[in-house]
Formats: C-alpha cells, sequence, structure tokens
C-alpha cells in the first residue's frame, strides 16, 4: 500500500525502538568519545544500505547503532576540546526530538505562530543581555557562517539606499572568523583587515582597516567586531570599533557565534561593553549556549533593515508576506525553515536563565584554573592569557609530528580529542571548554601525557 510509510501507528514496535535508543544514548554517562572509520571500512561493515526493498527500520537501526554511531566523534564528550565543541542539555535535546516529530514550518508567522513566538522570547532575551533596544529581532539560521553572511546582506542593501559603490568592503580584524572570507566570495566583496594588539581588534586598528580600503579605493559598508576569537577566546574592544563604526557611519556587526554566550557570566559582561552598539550580532546555541546542532541567533537592531534586504517576493509568497506578520525567514538568506530555536527555548524555559549563567561562568573559571597549573609547568607555555574559555599553549620542544602523534593516542584511547593548532606559523594546542561536565582533573591528566 502506497501509504504504509505514513500511516500513524503502523511502525509502533520500531518508534519504541528508535525512542529507547535516543535514551539510551542520552543516559550514556559520558557517551564513548568514538572515532572515525576509513571509507573502506565502513564498506565493508556498512555494505549497501539503499536497497529498492529496504532493509527494515530494525536492521536499518542496528547498523546505526553498532557501525555507524561508533564511527562519529561524541562532541559533547567532556574531553572533547577541539575547534569549538557543542554540549547540549538533556532538556534541548529532548526538545529537538519533539521539533522533528511536530513538522512545524517556521518560516511565517501564518503556518508557524506558536513556534515562532516562543523562538523570538529567546531572541528578545538575547537582545535584551546585550543592550539592545525594544523591537530588535531577527531568526535563528542554520550556522554563524549563514548568520553572518545575511547579516552583511542587510548591512549592504542598507548602505546602497545612501550612496554608492565601485567595489564595497567589510572592515574586519585579522583574528575574525574564515566565515567572513566565504561570505565576501558569495557577495562578491573585499574583506579589509586590521591588525591586533594581543589578539583584540581595537579602535587604532579599525581605523586603519578603514583608511587602507578608502586609499584602495573601496567602500567600506560595515565593521566587524568579534565577541571571542574562535582561535583564542578573546573579545574585541567592542566599544572602540564600535564608536569608529559609527563615526564613519558603518554599519556594526558582532560576530558572537562562539564567545557572546560569556555575556550570561555576570563576572565576564564587562568584556562586552560596546555590543550595545552593534546594528546585528550572532551567537551559536550549538557552540556555548548548550543547544543541540544546528543554530544561530541573529538579532537586527532594526529588524525591518532585514526585511528589506531579504524577504522573497513569488505569487506563491504573497499571502504571508503582504500580512505585515513578523515571518522568520523574511530576516535572513532562506526559506523554508526548522524551528531550530525551540531546543534552546525549551530548555531556558525549563531551567531558568540563572543556570545559564552558572554553567558558562564555571567554563570561564576551569579555563582560567588550567592555564594557571599550564603556566606552572616547565614543559609547556601559554600562547596567550585566556579570556573566556579557550586556553592556547605550547609543549616545548615539540615538532607538528609530536603533537600530530600524541593527539591520535589520546583519541585511540578514547580518553579526550585534543588536536593541534598553531599561532603565526607555530605549533600548539587549545581547550577549547563548554562543557559544564568537564573536569579539571582529566584536563590534568591531559597534561600529564604532554610530558
Ligand atoms: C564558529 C564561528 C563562526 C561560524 O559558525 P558556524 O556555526 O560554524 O557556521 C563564525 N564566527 C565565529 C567567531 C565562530 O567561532
Amino acid at each position: 500500500m502506497s501509504d504504509a510509510m505514513h500511516r500513524p501507528g503502523a511502525l509502533n514496535k520500531l518508534r519504541g525502538k528508535v525512542i529507547d535508543y535516543a535514551t539510551e544514548r542520552m543516559n550514556l554517562d559520558p557517551a564513548p568519545l568514538d572515532s572515525p572509520r576509513t571509507l573502506e571500512e565502513l564498506t565493508k561493515e556498512a555494505g549497501q544500505t539503499i536497497t529498492e526493498q529496504g532493509l527494515g527500520g530494525e536492521r536499518a537501526l542496528e547498523l546505526f547503532a553498532e557501525v555507524l554511531a561508533p564511527a562519529t566523534i561524541s562532541i559533547d564528550h567532556p574531553n572533547y576540546l577541539s575547534f569549538i565543541p557543542a554540549a547540549p542539555t538533556e532538556a534541548s535535546s529532548l526538545f529537538d526530538l519533539v521539533v522533528s516529530a511536530s513538522s512545524i514550518y517556521g518560516g511565517s508567522w501564518k503556518e508557524g505562530a506558536g513556534a515562532v513566538y516562543a523562538e523570538n522570547q529567546v531572541l528578545e532575551f538575547l537582545a535584551k543581555e546585550c543592550g539592545l533596544p525594544a523591537g530588535s529581532g531577527g531568526v535563528f539560521v542554520q550556522g554563524g557562517t549563514l548568520g553572518n553572511l545575511s547579516a552583511l546582506v542587510a548591512a549592504r542593501e542598507s548602505a546602497k539606499q545612501s550612496r554608492g559603490a565601485k567595489r564595497w568592503a567589510v572592515i574586519a580584524s585579522v583574528e575574525s572568523h574564515s566565515s567572513l572570507k566565504a561570505a565576501a566570495k558569495v557577495m562578491d566583496i573585499e574583506i579589509v583587515t586590521g591588525p591586533c594588539v594581543d589578539g583584540r581588534f581595537t579602535e587604532a586598528g579599525a581605523r586603519e582597516a578603514i583608511s587602507s580600503a578608502l586609499a584602495s579605493g573601496l567602500t567600506p559598508f560595515a565593521v566587524v567586531g568579534t565577541a571571542g576569537t574562535t582561535n583564542f577566546g578573546i573579545v574585541d574592544d567592542l566599544a572602540g570599533v564600535g564608536k569608529v563604526a559609527k563615526e564613519f557611519g558603518l554599519w556594526f556587526h558582532v560576530d558572537g557565534a562562539y564567545g557572546l554566550a560569556g555575556i550570561l557570566s555576570p563576572n565576564h559582561r564587562h568584556l562586552y561593553r560596546g555590543v550595545e552598539l552593534a546594528d546585528s550580532f550572532i551567537v551559536d546555541p550549538h557552540k556555548w549556549l548548550f543547544a543541540p546542532f544546528d543554530a544561530c541567533a541573529l538579532v537586527y537592531r532594526n529588524p525591518a533593515i532585514a526585511r528589506a534586504a531579504h524577504t522573497q517576493h513569488g505569487d506563491y509568497l504573497d499571502t504571508l508576506t503582504e500580512t505585515g506578520d513578523f515571518n522568520p525567514s523574511d530576516h535572513a538568506f532562506n526559506l523554508t525553515r526548522r524551528v531550530r530555536g525551540l531546543p534552546l527555548w525549551f530548555s531556558m524555559a525549563t531551567h531558568g536563565v540563572e543556570l545559564y549563567r552558572k554553567a558558562v561562568a564555571s567554563n570561564i573559571d576551569l579555563a582560567h584554573e588550567i592555564a594557571n597549573e599550564i603556566a606552572a609547568r616547565d614543559y609547556l607555555q601559554l600562547v596567550r592569557k585566556p579570556e573566556l574559555s579557550v586556553v592556547v599553549f605550547e609543549r616545548k620542544g615539540w615538532s607538528k609530528v609530536d603533537y600530530q602523534k600524541w593527539s591520535d593516542d589520546l583519541l585511540d584511547s578514547g580518553f579526550a580529542f585534543v588536536v593541534p593548532s598553531s599561532h603565526e606559523g607555530k605549533p600548539n594546542t587549545r581547550f577549547a571548554i563548554v562543557n559544564p561536565t568537564t573536569k579539571y582533573s582529566d584536563l590534568v591528566q591531559i597534561l600529564d601525557s604532554m610530558r
């Protein structure tokens, strides 16, 4: 029968098994770190999985549980310290299941009003936390890359209203994220970078970059400050950079994909002075707001500007866009969208903001404690004093090859995932701490393994 895949209840037994699997995964304490396998190994063990007749749900689930899932690294493992990890709360993971089961279209108010209302409360909370005025708003998009692109498209669209340009440019720092370059490529514009002082973009750096852009015949339209650089977790001098942006009549965008969550910690709020000047900002719940992949909160001071830039028009859409309703999709480069802000909403509604403040603060405190331990060990050297929850350090005398071998051994042993990195051509490694279950004693054990 052609409706065999859709009849409610037809898969009751399988439903139980899938939900049991999800429950078991959430009960693992911790989930095994696991490790990647080669294509040859997976081909041998999993074989051809897409067939005309299907494998049957139980076999497919078994394949996933026994072969495929162990070949994926558990990003929420407490000793996954590479890149920027993720550590979803149980409440947020649970609600991701609900979102999946609920078939909600999150692009328009008409179709998703209840869910959009909840998402918008989270965006309003974030806007308020950053000192943006009432009326600010935006949308949860897939990730920071798309958030940055969408904000910059809105910024340029807005600049076009008042001036023309032979060649548009965005001003950013040498420590800003690679996604800005990716956005510039898509937009066919230039990125002009200014220098940092101790990893921080300052008023002087922003001025220097603007002058150099103007001297090259470019027309800057936006300045980007980073609230928590990816490599070092340093917050730019947002007050200084924002001031320069305003002085030149440029859009001020704050890229806080990783680090803007740190503003929730009362003891670290002061680091973000100047974020209230932002015309737009992003922060990724899947990085440091303890939500599952994937979500980026994109907020505009004046959402109407974003709508003018992003609203799609078509005969089939006018019934949605001509209502005057708040349609999330009109604020970014997207149309159909999952209500990917709901897992964060549910978790925040469940636990309250105070627990988030404590969890974020505990990550920063742990990073500073382990940095002190690193500084005290004669075979290690801090590359820079940490500010938020990223600690970058060197093992004296090690080459890139030594770091890689040590890193591979750590992963093979199932204890930790810490990859080599580098700064100014010198190899190093880093701990990015966003998981409240990461233990000081485990970090010490990792340092011991480098002796
Ligand atoms: C991670 C990151 C991004 C990109 O975010 P994705 O969600 O990975 O697309 C942008 N900016 C900064 C500062 C980041 O750390």
